[in-house]
């Protein structure tokens, strides 16, 4: 994939007598955050945990039978995309540790923790095993680790907090009954509290909320810690830090539009994306504006294209036709090459093409396969002009927060500038959004959104290992 890919979703639910079956339909509407393993495990009281998780998708695991075994009015679930490492069994969430006391812990994360392999080795040093090489089970054994020193649950996780500094995590976990919540100091990562009925929800997007039903209450606060317990939610500060680094990413591609991250609608987000590229790009419209049509590289950029459109006044079409079942697996069957990846997924409609002056929007170029591809389809379909806008600074930096990039040498902005890219990809026209502008879609103050990817100034740089830095070198 020509992509940044996504992370992880997770879920929690308290005071559902249906926890398990919902938190299965929530995990189905973030399945776009992670496709290659789910889990789900419940609290029933006197019977403690059931936990069910495997490879695959969330439709498939999660059968009435499979729902059937997982009882009782607390559940907690996670989609699994995995960042680094295999897609093993014992690396799909949630995890579930029994601290030396005998306290029962099961939570699961989205993210990444740059000081992952210091803290193993002190926890194994004291006898904390770890079974997988996921940062999940990671934080699971630090928060046995300090129930075990008596603490209560909050103070537990206060100090897990300190230990994951530089980290990229937002948490679901259930311990002694209760289900907490929290999320790093800088908030990378999103996580939402809802009500629905009687029950709390939280969930890495809102979409998660829609299929229950649920009302949005507020997003969980960057290093704050929610507790929830009898009919009771609390909230604690975990960690304080005055920095924000929200993902910039997620408004951009990773969450689904129709879902509110970080306080902001995706959708309205995106196509103010479309409006600042049509405001930094308009002197390339030179001919009347019947002969040209906008079209998107579906679905992520379907709303910058419709915002380009409608403050153009240029006519917006489906020009690309995207086909929705599995490419990937009949590729690697050995039928074709990775090129016919982008044949597969989309095709260019003539009706629609032929004989335009094409302004095909997307929004990133990682390494410019796609993109290429693209540009030469919609030639062949008979566009007269393509003109390529991206939603998006150029890429030229790796992500070190719980997003799978390809090394920096990978990424075509950190090799060329712009000129050359467009050289490459063949197009008429390549433009792309400013670092300034895009700060300006998100109407915030600035320092609020993390931009590593895009100008390098890694958040908390001190934390990342040398071996993961060197790949900048
Ligand atoms: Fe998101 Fe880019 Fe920052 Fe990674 S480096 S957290 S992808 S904005």
């Amino acid at each position: 994939m020509d992509k940044f890919q996504h992370e992880c979703a997770v879920f929690g639910i308290y005071g559902d007598p249906k926890a398990s079956l919902h938190a299965s339909w929530a995990l189905h509407m973030m399945q776009h955050r992670g496709q290659e393993a789910a889990g789900i495990a419940t609290w029933n009281g006197g019977n403690g945990f059931h936990l069910h998780k495997e490879t695959g998708r969330v439709r498939t695991i999660f059968t009435g039978s499979v729902l059937g075994n997982l009882p009782g009015q607390i559940a907690i679930g996670h989609n699994r995309y995995s960042t680094c490492g295999p897609n093993t069994p014992q690396d799909t969430q949630p995890h579930l540790y029994t601290s030396k006391q005998g306290v029962e812990i099961v939570g699961a994360s989205n993210g990444d923790l740059p000081g992952y392999a210091k803290i193993r080795s002190r926890l194994e040093a004291q006898g904390y095993e770890l079974k997988s090489n996921n940062d999940a089970e990671l934080i699971v054994a630090l928060i046995a680790f300090y129930l075990d020193q008596n603490l209560d649950e909050v103070e537990a996780i206060k100090c897990t907090m300190q230990e994951l500094r530089g980290g990229a995590y937002s948490c679901v976990f259930i311990i002694n009954g209760k289900l907490f919540a929290f999320r790093d100091p800088r908030g990378f990562r999103p996580l939402v509290l809802g009500r629905h009925y009687e029950a709390y929800v939280v969930a890495s997007e809102t979409v998660a909320f829609d299929i229950l039903g649920a009302d949005y209450i507020r997003e969980i606060e960057p290093g704050q810690i929610v507790r929830i317990d009898g009919d009771r939610e609390r909230s604690f500060e975990g960690v304080r830090s005055d920095e924000k680094s929200f993902c910039i990413f997620e408004l951009i591609y990773f969450s689904r539009p129709d879902s509110w991250i970080f306080g902001h609608s995706v959708s309205r987000f995106r196509k103010r994306e479309g409006d600042m590229l049509w405001r930094l790009h308009k002197h390339v419209i030179r001919m009347p504006p019947e002969e040209y049509v906008v079209i998107s590289v579906p679905d992520s950029s379907n709303h910058i294209a419709l915002g380009f459109s409608q403050s153009s006044g240029l006519a917006f079409d489906f020009g690309l036709v995207r086909h929705h079942y599995a490419v990937r697996e009949f590729i690697e069957a050995g039928q074709a090459g990775r090129d016919e990846v982008v044949k597969f997924k989309n095709n260019p409609d003539k009706a629609v093409v032929k004989g335009k002056r094409v302004i095909v929007i997307d929004d990133s170029i990682v390494r410019s396969t796609t993109i290429r591809k693209l540009v030469r389809m919609l030639r062949l379909a008979g566009a007269i002009e393509v003109i390529v806008l991206i939603g998006s600074p150029p890429i030229t930096h790796s992500c070190f927060y719980g997003i799978d990039t390809p090394t920096q040498a990978e990424l075509v902005a950190s090799q060329m500038e712009v000129e050359g890219i467009r050289n490459l990809i063949e197009a008429d026209y390549l433009g792309y959004l400013t670092i300034e502008g895009l700060l300006e879609c998100t109407m915030e103050p600035s320092g609020t959104f993390c931009l590593a990817c895009f100008n390098g100034e890694y958040p908390e740089a001190d934390t990342i290992p040398e071996e993961k830095l060197k790949v900048l070198e």
